[in-house]
């Protein structure tokens, strides 16, 4: 086990299942959050069957079934609810070990809060800046002083600094870390591919509802208690509206439709797209009289979405080239921003996740040469897997966005009349990256397609696992 310091900036999936595995190994860590408190905005996230290893190691399996639903197959319908495909994932327990599931976020986030301790995570405190050298890694905070009371008040941000061996962007995709990575490489005369330089580029809106706690008698789809997805898809307008019911009895909504002008953002505006309960009436007008599934319309759920658990998004995606440099390392959508067409973002996080920790477990010691060997090797390990998933997505949100007869007729052709091994050929794909902690006993779940072999620093002894948290 190393004894390396560890500071993570961003406490969303990709920080906090990083801090449950740095717990369990025994790492000093700390992590810093922006936000003042976990938000409970957001709705649903599906996972697939290759994160269920993770969690079923570090024993947060129960928990996560107790609240979740098994996600066996997206189907698509038109804006009339004649029915275009489906995408399957019904094989995924056989395949790949487990199956996928649907979970609310914030459920998902109570099961990790609970994991890490409070004295750990360090919130309403957002990282401006950060120093790295030969020795260490210092990063200056500022007091969060978003709220409007703090705004009005006037009042000067207090500041704070942090120092430790490394440090991980963990901090989403309009990383503070990345930016002034890229400006410390930049400084140094470091060249940097110019992808990499390039401002995010906007092209849809999404917006996000979770119901009120519904009747069954009403929406019996409830009683089926299944995770699978919904997806009508606008006839003249670039727009999906995905639905999903929740174990706790509610209807998940999610509005993407595309910007009649896209935009691009620098990063003084990066703020401006974090999630936000939000007036969101343009979108929803447009899908209001659409037939729903589960009876009635799309308007008839949104009627029963209180405005509090409304909010909206705008969607970009990117991969990001340079993971690395010196103490400081990228994870999660700081590296790598998919679209959500794929439900990919949060798994591909938690991926991320995985590789690192059992990287930092085995590193010798906190020299520079040691922790960018660690960094090298997690980029090696993850950074291909990571890639071809992003292009998936890519390429998911353009069979879907594209309009007119082509477009039908490749829909028609991929989610309609795709044989199995097609089918299959994409969930592998998403699936074949399935990584372990090497310092804790491996969960039992296998699948009958092989997982991408894995490159551990330190392997598991009977009798040396660490105590659950
Ligand atoms: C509508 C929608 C639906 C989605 N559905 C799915 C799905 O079904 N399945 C899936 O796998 N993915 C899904 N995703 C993607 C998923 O939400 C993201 O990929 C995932 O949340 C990324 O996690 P992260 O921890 O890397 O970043 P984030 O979740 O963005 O977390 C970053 C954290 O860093 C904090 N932070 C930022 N800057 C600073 C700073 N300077 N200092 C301190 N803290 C900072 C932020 O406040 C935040 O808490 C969806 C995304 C959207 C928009």
């Amino acid at each position: 086990m190393s004894n390396v310091k560890v500071i993570i900036v961003g406490a969303g999936v990709c920080g906090l299942m990083t801090a449950i595995q740095l717990e369990r190994a025994g790492i000093d860590y700390i992590v810093v959050e922006k936000a003042r408190s976990c938000s409970p905005l957001g709705s649903a996230l599906s996972l697939t069957s290759a994160c269920n290893y993770i969690f079923d190691q570090l024993g947060m399996l129960e928990d996560i079934h107790k609240v979740s639903y098994p996600c066996t197959k997206i189907d698509y319908y038109r804006e009339d609810l004649s029915h275009v495909g489906v995408m399957h994932a019904r094989d995924n327990l056989k395949r790949y070990g487990y199956d996928g599931f649907l979970i609310r976020r914030v459920a998902l986030y109570d099961i990790m809060l609970s994991r890490v301790p409070k004295e750990k995570i360090h919130w309403g405190k957002r990282m401006v800046s950060f120093r790295q050298d030969e020795k260490s890694v210092e990063i200056e905070c500022q007091d969060n002083l978003d709220d409007d009371a703090s705004i009005a008040s006037g009042a000067e941000p207090a500041t704070i600094t942090f120092s430790g061996d490394i440090l991980i962007g963990a901090d989403g995709a309009y990383s503070s870390v990345r930016r002034n990575l890229y400006k410390d490489m930049q400084a140094k005369g470091i060249t940097l591919p110019k992808s990499d330089l390039a401002p995010l580029h906007f092209d849809s809106d999404c917006v996000i509802g979770v119901t009120d706690v519904l009747s069954a008698e009403e929406f019996p789809i409830l009683k089926e208690k299944s995770g699978d997805f919904w997806v009508i898809m606008g006839k003249e307008r670039v727009i999906q509206v995905y639905l999903f019911t929740f174990a706790e009895d509610r209807i998940g909504w999610q509005i993407c439709g595309k910007m009649d002008k896209p935009v691009e953002y620098e990063e003084k505006d990066f703020r401006f797209t974090d999630w936000k309960p939000i007036a969101a009436d343009e979108l929803c007008n447009i899908v209001r009289d659409y037939k729903c599934p589960f009876g009635g319309t799309l308007g008839d759920l949104i009627d029963k979405t209180p405005k509090d658990r409304l909010s909206k998004v705008m969607l970009e995606d990117k991969y990001f080239h340079t993971w690395y440099h010196q103490r400081t390392v990228l994870m999660g959508d700081a590296c790598h921003k998919h679209l959500p067409f794929g439900g990919q973002g949060a798994n591909q996080a938690i991926l991320d996740s995985v590789h690192l920790v059992n990287q930092l477990y085995g590193i010798p010691s906190n020299s520079l040469a040691d922790v960018e060997k660690s960094f090298k090797e997690y980029y090696g390990n993850r950074s291909t897997n990571a890639r071809d998933v992003f292009k998936s997505t890519s390429m998911v949100a353009s069979i879907l966005n594209a309009r007119g007869p082509l477009a039908e007729m490749s829909r028609f052709v991929v989610l309609g009349h795709c044989p199995d091994w097609f089918n299959n050929l994409g969930m592998d794909g998403m699936n074949s990256d399935r990584p372990i902690l090497g310092f804790l006993p491996p969960p039992p779940g296998k699948g009958s397609v092989k997982a991408k072999p894995q490159v551990v620093a330190a392997h598991y002894k009977p009798g040396t696992a660490v105590a659950a948290v």
